[in-house]
């Protein structure tokens, strides 16, 4: 599956610019520098995929790649960047609500949360949000190359004491590095489940 074409069909700024409901979906979410466009581009072996779809300041929209005709990758935008307007964020949220909470195909959303960086009010509401959308998620630490084993120990197990009160998620994580390609394998084998045969 990941060996395969991943190519970009779409970017949308609007729920009325979502593409068909062909494939299943899969969602990535995650603060902005979190290490999304990396690890989505670790994951398909891809080194321009998720580009510059994330960089604060842009147009926020959902990305649609086509993997292998199979399943299809949706970059949300990145949440929580500082200097983003107020309304833009708002207006964002709104059309991320929606697409999650309307999306038929949309399988699993992936929470990226930085395992060098603490719990932000961000990541907490869109964990909320996920819950209330009942959309089932499951929570992956980036950059775990960058934290000693103790630290990444606790961190691991703080971040395993808040999803255990989510009901939408799944209560384990997953450690990735995009730069070691830690935890690759198992995320791909793990979203394999959900392709198209
Ligand atoms: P995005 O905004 O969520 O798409 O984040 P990027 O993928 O652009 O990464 C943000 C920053 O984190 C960049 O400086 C990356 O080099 C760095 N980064 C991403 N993944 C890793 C990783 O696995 N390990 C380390 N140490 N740094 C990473």
């Amino acid at each position: 599956l990941f060996a395969g074409s991943c190519d970009f069909v779409f970017g949308a700024q609007k729920l009325g610019q979502l593409p068909p409901l062909t494939l299943p979906e899969i969602a990535f979410a995650g603060r902005s520098n979190v290490g999304k466009s990396s690890l989505v581009n670790a994951l398909t072996g891809r080194k321009t995929l998720a580009r510059a779809s994330s960089e604060p300041g842009r147009t926020k929209q959902l990305n649609f790649f086509d993997l292998a005709g199979r399943l299809m990758l949706v970059d949300m935008p990145g949440y929580g960047y500082a200097r983003a307007a107020k309304s833009v964020k708002e207006d964002w949220q709104d059309m991320m609500f929606d697409y999650l909470r309307g999306r038929p195909v949309l399988r699993r959303v992936v929470l990226l949360l930085d395992a060098r960086v603490e719990l932000k009010t961000h990541d907490r509401e869109v964990m909320d949000l996920l819950d209330r959308a009942a959309v089932s998620f499951q929570v992956v630490l980036t950059k775990c190359d960058d934290v000693k084993p103790g630290p990444l120990a606790r961190k691991q197990a703080e971040v395993e004491a808040v999803i255990a009160k989510h009901p939408a998620a799944f209560p384990y994580l997953t450690l990735t590095s995009s730069q070691t390609g830690l935890g690759m394998e198992a995320l791909r084998a793990e979203l394999a489940e959900f392709a198209l045969p």
